[in-house]
């Protein structure tokens, strides 16, 4: 018998004018040709629509993320459409799959290489926990080696799931503080991990 599988997707109705959707503009003070608004939301807004992912897919998860990428889901609906396999022109580091202890640097040069502001998703069981693989070969989470924003549940989870963990990156782009990055408190996450 056919799984019952609920796509959260639905059709939109066809556009004879080709209009094209545009962000929701921030909060401000509108007048007769004026717009007022904050620094960071502007930052935000920008930034949240135009995440450049770089995908550190090691195992299953990578074949969940490619269906993610892929037209019926379609990452780029949200500004994502860029992949990079460059981390110094990439924002978002997504590690899909197991990690291997031997492999925790190399996850920890490539966030390194990555310019600030930078943001990381664990996606699935494997990188969030080391999922199945409770042995002494495997990493029990990326987060012992790199600072993870968004944690993504699933052995594995589906492209929703997927896109569900991105918005709530973006999310969390929209909001953060041109300052975050300066702060005592995000210096001290930083040494935390051994990164200066
Ligand atoms: S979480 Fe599951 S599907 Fe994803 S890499 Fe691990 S074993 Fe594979």
């Amino acid at each position: 018998m056919p799984r019952p599988v609920q796509f959260n997707i639905h059709p939109k109705p066809a556009d004879p004018k080709d209009n094209i959707s545009m962000a929701d503009a921030p909060d401000g003070y509108v007048g007769e040709g004026f717009f007022a608004t904050k620094l960071n939301d502007v930052v935000g807004l920008a930034r949240k629509n135009s995440i450049w992912p770089m995908p550190f897919a090691t195992s299953c998860c990578g074949i969940e993320f490619m269906a993610t990428m892929a037209s019926h889901y379609d990452l780029a609906r949200f500004g994502a459409e860029r992949l990079g396999f460059s981390p110094r022109q990439c924002d978002l580091l997504m590690v899909m799959g197991t990690i291997a202890k031997k492999m925790g640097p190399i996850v920890k040069q490539v966030y390194l290489q990555m310019a600030e502001p930078r943001w990381v998703i664990a996606v699935g069981a494997c990188a969030s926990s080391g999922g199945i693989f409770d042995t002494y070969s495997v990493l029990q989470g990326i987060d012992q080696v790199v600072p993870v924003d968004v944690y993504v549940p699933g052995c594995a989870p589906r492209p929703e799931a997927i896109l569900d963990g991105f918005m709530r990156v973006q999310d969390l782009v929209g909001h953060e503080s041109l300052r975050r990055r300066n702060s005592e408190r995000y210096k001290k996450l930083l040494e935390s991990y051994g990164i200066q």
